[in-house]
């Protein structure tokens, strides 16, 4: 919420680059704010001086004693980390309900936690190690002994002063119980003063006041953490109170008995069930003063699970809960329940008014005091018109959250932000002795409050940590301590208004690390805050938006491959692809949409000509070479500026010409066959698609029936990726039409061989009118996955002997199909690898012919590690262009899945 322009951005990429960073700041004067995820919410990301952002070159990690600790470098997703931990069982202890986003380093600086974390687990009470490099450029390491020495022989300064903090701590029993009694609940605001009673050596206190120093002490170069054990067995229970007083008598229970989470709602939080597709409860039947418990026990074994189970509702009971669908034990059935709880960001950031902010607040109490707690807050909500806002919270911790909306870009808004957070800081740190934040670090919005919360002796000796460590005062000023008692309310981020699709966005960057583009020009709410930027601009009558808005093309236009994959990971499901597209669409010349309506109508006649060409191509590559009819295929397109296609020899070859529309006797399916794969060979040998269609028919007993005149058909992602909106209508309209005809009115389902274009179809509502729409609904689509994985379930063949590594699309992922894809290699192979960094390939049909560095930069990381597996494998994903991207990418031969599904049905004569 808070923004300010950096003098410049550094990607430091390692140690030596840090500290020639950091004497570049001594020596300038200009300081260093480091940056992993940027998702932090109390602006303590964000600087006037030079911005460090440390995930390019910094994503290492290592698992060490079996899993029972990993070390992991700053640039590491937390999520990710718990992936590679799967194996044995094990995650990490700190769970921010960003860690699919947030990195070690934010995790770490920001001390964040989250649901089952508690204070037990958090990074503070986990880290075994710490690798660092101070202000003045030198570096230690907790896990090598001699640093201990060392330390006190060349920081002497650091640690004389770090004792004598610790001795005026030690020796005032009001401080140290004071400092005790605070981190007995969360609490991030300040320095972590726990760590003078807690270790005696200075290199251990410091080791330990960095967790949470949000990057004013030192840099963090990598940790070691130690992990705690994932229980494979879970159930989740949702009970509804008539009150919070209610809710709150029952957290007792649910924390002796072994919850691992216990989630507060209050009846805002409750209503915004409205917004799910299956509610899990009659959110009408609600009363403003209903209060609920999420809950979910964790076990090793389903004898515990039992045992918790009946205990739980027995107790619910007792205490006049209401266990709305009992226990849950199946994860889809869980996770309908969890979905509300998760869903409190996007329904209240989705619902407010485009413009205004999205306000959230991280405050913790005795969970005993909740009740009185939540009244308060209603009235502070009231007296500023938060009237959207709603509470929710980690229970057991006491930690609670709200969230809603206020306008920031006007001077009341402003005035209802300060009353509003002076009424809680009075709430908080005055009458409930509370912590001011629990689990999102101080920032600028904390820092006036800091000397509130902990009294002046206690941010005396924050105020000379930061003195002794950072005496040049160069790293992240202005956070955590600042003397300046409006600072909470002073750069306040603007949100003006661009576009519908995008308005809503909160630039939380959840969206970053799914996005295809992002190591190569910009991410998605890099998009969204520089077009924000150029209004901004064109307002306060800048003309160097021109500049900005030029270099834009490239950086935005150009390189986003449109794939939506950012709407996944959005709280609130902004679709940036659709913006592209949608500036795409403004950018074309009225010729240039002229010539896309026209090849609608003369499909045939295009992909006909594609197939000529490519034909042609690899015709010239062989007779006249690859290196010449590549740099002809390059100089045309830098004569057209970019608009014809970069050609390779690795396209596959043209596929020969079929002409049957039959294949198989049986179960009737429309077979929907891509424009790609009627142009393409499917793998390296001279058959189509359809062939080995056909053979799969053939074997399992089904019919698959081609509409005749599939080669003027296409779904429509060729015209509307690339914004041609009228064009894609047209196509979208004759395609359903067709596929009504041809599939008898919808009775006969219809199969696609591609999972992009089976996202497509079968999302093409918005491009109907209303004839067509009820042509749609009657039709429907099944991707090529699921219905390959149906076909081979209960098949008896034994699995090859083959080793398949899976590349999912990201329309593969958008469908929820992974769990499909890899069931049904399993099914065929005896083992199937799935990248951990599988991502989409941003081959996005053409763009990685017409800008092939996006998709070599997005698949760098699951090409990486690729690397070493072996070398006799067989890959597979369900798209041709796809696989053309992989094959670049990894040198290994990509071939669609029904290849795979053939060789395994047709085993006798494939061994
Ligand atoms: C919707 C939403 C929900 C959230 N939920 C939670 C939650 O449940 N719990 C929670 O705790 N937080 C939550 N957060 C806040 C935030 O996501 C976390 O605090 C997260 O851990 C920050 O990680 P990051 O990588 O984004 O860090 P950044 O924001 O990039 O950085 C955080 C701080 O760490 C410092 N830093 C980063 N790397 C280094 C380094 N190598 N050395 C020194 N300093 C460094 C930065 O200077 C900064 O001060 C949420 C945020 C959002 C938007
Ligand atoms: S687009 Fe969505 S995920 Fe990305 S920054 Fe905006 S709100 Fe966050
Ligand atoms: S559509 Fe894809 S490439 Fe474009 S911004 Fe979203 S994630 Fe990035």
């Amino acid at each position: 919420m808070y923004r300010l322009v950096p003098e410049a951005v550094a990607r430091p990429e390692n140690e030596s680059d840090v500290k020639d960073l950091l004497e570049y700041a001594i020596s300038s004067g200009t300081s260093v704010t480091f940056r992993t995820a940027g998702t932090s919410l109390s602006g303590q990301t964000v600087t006037k001086g030079i911005i460090a952002e440390v995930v390019r070159g910094w994503k290492r990690h290592e698992i060490l004693d079996n899993g029972a600790a990993i070390q992991l470098q700053p640039g590491v997703i937390g999520g990710r980390s718990n992936l590679y931990l799967q194996p044995y069982h094990r995650r990490i202890g700190p769970d921010p309900a960003s860690i699919d986003s947030a990195m070690i380093g934010g995790i770490i600086s920001n001390n964040s936690s989250g649901m089952v974390c508690g204070v037990k687990h958090n990074s503070y009470h986990t880290l075994r190690h710490i690798r660092f490099i101070l202000a003045n450029g030198n570096c230690y390491d907790t896990s090598n002994a001699d640093d201990y020495e060392k330390f006190l022989n060349i920081e002497k300064d650091l640690c004389t002063g770090l004792l004598l903090c610790r001795k005026e701590i030690e020796t005032n029993s009001t401080l140290k119980n004071k400092v005790r009694r605070k981190y007995s609940i969360k609490n991030t605001l300040g320095y972590s003063l726990n760590s003078f009673i807690d270790f005696n050596h200075p290199l251990d206190i410091f080791a330990h006041l960095l967790i949470g120093a949000e990057g004013t002490l030192a840099f963090i170069s990598s940790v070691t953490l130690n992990t705690i054990p994932d229980p494979p067995y879970k159930t989740t229970g949702l009970a509804l109170f008539n009150d919070v007083t209610a809710a709150a008598a029952a957290i007792p229970y649910l924390s002796d008995s072994g919850a691992a989470a216990v989630e507060l709602m209050d009846a805002g939080a409750l209503s915004t069930a409205k917004y799910l597709d299956e509610p899990p409860y009659d959110y009408r039947k609600l009363s403003p003063d209903n209060a609920a418990l999420l809950f979910e026990y964790q076990k090793e074994d389903l004898v515990e699970i039992d045992l918790v189970e009946k205990d739980a509702k027995n107790q619910v009971l007792g205490l006049q809960g209401n266990l709305l669908q009992g226990m849950q034990r199946h994860a889809d059935n869980r996770n309908k329940l969890w979905k509300i709880r998760k869903g409190l960001y996007p329904s209240v950031g989705a619902m407010r008014k485009a413009g205004t902010s999205f306000i959230t607040e991280d405050l913790c109490y005795d969970y005993r005091d909740l009740p009185e707690v939540v009244n308060e807050m209603r009235i502070i909500f009231e007296r500023w018109r938060y009237d959207d806002a709603v509470i929710f919270g980690h229970a057991k911790d006491g930690n609670l959250h709200f969230v809603g909306s206020v306008d920031l870009n006007k001077p009341s808004g402003v005035k209802s932000f300060e009353g509003l957070i002076n009424d809680l800081v009075d709430l908080t740190a005055g009458k409930f002795q509370g912590s001011l934040k629990a689990e999102h670090g101080t920032g600028r919005n904390m820092a006036p409050f800091v000397e509130k919360e902990w009294g002046k002796d206690l941010y005396d000796i924050m105020l000379r940590v930061k003195a002794i460590a950072d005496p040049m005062n160069i790293l992240n000023p202005g956070v955590i301590l600042n003397n300046d008692n409006k600072v909470h309310l002073k750069d306040l981020k603007p949100m003006p208004l661009v576009n519908s699709i995008v308005d809503l966005c909160i630039e939380c960057g959840f969206c970053e690390h799914v996005c295809p583009s992002r190591e190569l020009t910009l991410t998605p709410r890099q998009r969204i805050g520089i077009s924000r930027d150029i209004n901004l601009m064109k307002a306060a009558g800048d003309n160097s938006w021109r500049a900005v808005a030029h270099d834009m093309r490239y950086q935005s236009l150009d390189t986003c491959a449109t794939d939506g994959l950012c709407a996944l990971s959005c709280p609130v499901n902004i679709n940036t692809g659709h913006f592209t597209k949608e500036l795409r669409d403004i950018d074309h010349g009225p010729i240039s949409k002229m010539v896309a309506g026209w090849t609608v109508h003369h499909f045939k006649f295009v992909q006909s000509a594609v197939r000529f060409f490519n034909s042609l191509l690899h015709f010239t590559a062989k007779y006249i070479g690859k290196t010449i009819t590549s740099g002809l295929t390059r100089g045309l397109h830098r004569l057209t500026l970019g608009k014809t296609p970069l050609w390779d020899p690795d396209m596959p070859i043209t596929v020969p010409k079929y002409d049957l529309y039959v294949l198989g006797k049986g179960k009737p399916y429309i077979y929907f066959t891509s424009c790609v794969n009627r142009v393409f060979q499917p793998g390296d040998k001279n058959e189509s698609l359809v062939d080995v269609m056909g053979q799969i028919a053939i074997s399992k007993g089904i019919q698959l029936l081609i509409p005749e005149n599939i080669d003027h058909l296409c779904c429509g992602t060729p015209y509307s990726s690339k914004g041609y909106s009228a064009a894609s209508k047209v196509m979208a309209k004759k395609t359903i039409a067709t596929l009504y005809d041809s599939s008898n009115q919808g009775k006969i389902p219809i199969v696609v061989d591609t999972s992009p274009c089976t996202y497509q179809l079968k999302n093409l509502l918005p491009l109907l009118g209303d004839i067509h729409i009820e042509l749609y609904q009657q039709l429907t689509f099944i991707d090529l996955i699921p219905f390959l994985e149906d076909l081979v379930r209960n098949n008896s063949n034994p699995q090859l002997q083959r080793h398949s590594i899976l590349h999912p699309t990201c329309s593969t992922d958008k469908m929820g199909d992974i769990e499909s894809l890899l069931a049904l290699s399993n099914t065929c192979v005896e083992k199937t690898t799935l990248p951990i960094d599988y991502g989409c390939c941003a081959f996005a049909g053409d763009r990685g012919l017409l800008v092939p560095e996006l998709s070599a930069s997005a698949t760098q990381f699951e090409a990486d590690e690729l690397v070493d597996c072996d070398p006799g494998s067989f890959a597979y994903s369900s798209s041709r262009t796809c696989e053309v991207g992989m094959q670049r990418a990894t040198g290994r031969d990509y071939e669609s899945i029904a290849l795979l599904v053939r060789d395994y049905l047709s085993q006798d004569e494939v061994n």
